[in-house]
């Protein structure tokens, strides 16, 4: 049966792009009341004097679904909270979160300066747990809670140039973890995706060949999934261009 999401609300974080704007695009097709959050201002081109949530809540609207754009920056707690309360006194609860915002400084280790460390786990890990922060109460209080954190192969095996964003990103499965396990008695199941996608992370480091089957839409099914009703818990999917792979199910209940 297909998957829909209708009553459902969801924050998706850096949704003005990529990734996150295919699985904003996604869930609001399949019912959902969608946050479109991201930093970004006003740019250039398709969206004119727009900011790229605004213009991805349009395209939402045209499409009749139904949005909203948050300029939360997620590495700032106060205004990640703000948006959560937003949502909730807009639509009444939080039920779905996609946490995709990100940002790269790749530099060889050698290279690295705090700056660039602390910025990327500002943003990636600590920007994750702010969301999920704020989004857990009211999933404890209505025993209803999905969420998906966007991880990355860089952090289970490591990339080259990315000690900061691997660092973050592995961080961000050891908190998927923690939260999977402590959310399972109020039927909050939480996982990862771990994307090869065409988007401006990676448009520097894949051949145009590979980039043109690489839409960022190929890993929204994932994403969907593990935001379903049916969703398993504490997952590290990978997902690429048309298919997808679980690369570790734990489950540890009754063990
Ligand atoms: P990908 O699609 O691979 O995740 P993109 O760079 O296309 O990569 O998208 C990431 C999005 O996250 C961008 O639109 C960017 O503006 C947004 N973003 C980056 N940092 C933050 C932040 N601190 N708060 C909110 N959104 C952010």
């Amino acid at each position: 049966m297909a998957i829909r999401f209708d009553g459902r609300v969801a924050i998706v974080t850096g949704a003005g792009n990529g990734l996150g704007r295919a699985h904003a695009l996604g869930l609001a097709s399949r019912g959902a009341k969608v946050v479109v959050n991201d930093f970004g201002g006003a740019r250039d081109g398709t969206g004119g004097s727009l900011s790229p949530a605004e213009t991805v809540v349009e395209e939402i609207r045209k499409a009749g679904g139904t949005a909203m754009a948050d300029g939360a920056d997620v590495s700032n707690f106060e205004q990640v909270t703000a948006m959560v309360e937003r949502a909730t006194k807009e639509w009444g609860s939080v039920d779905l979160l996609c946490a995709n915002a990100g940002i790269l400084r790749d530099k060889s280790f050698a290279k690295l300066e705090v700056a660039d460390w602390a910025k990327v786990l500002d943003v990636h890990l600590t920007g994750t747990y702010y969301c999920c922060k704020a989004v857990w109460a009211g999933m404890r209080e209505r025993n209803y809670g999905r969420i998906v954190l966007t991880t990355s192969s860089s952090g289970l095996f490591g990339n080259f140039g990315q000690a900061n964003y691997g660092a973050a990103k592995a961080g961000m499965v050891g908190l998927m973890n923690v939260l999977a396990e402590e959310g399972r008695k109020n039927n909050i199941k939480v996982n990862t995706i771990s994307p090869t996608a065409a988007t401006r992370m990676t448009e520097e480091l894949l051949p145009p060949q590979a980039l043109a089957l690489m839409k960022p839409e190929a890993i929204t099914p994932a994403v969907e999934f593990l935001l379903s009703e049916d969703a398993p818990t504490r997952t590290i999917m990978g997902a690429g261009a048309g298919s997808f792979a679980v690369i570790r199910v734990l489950e540890t209940e009754g063990v």
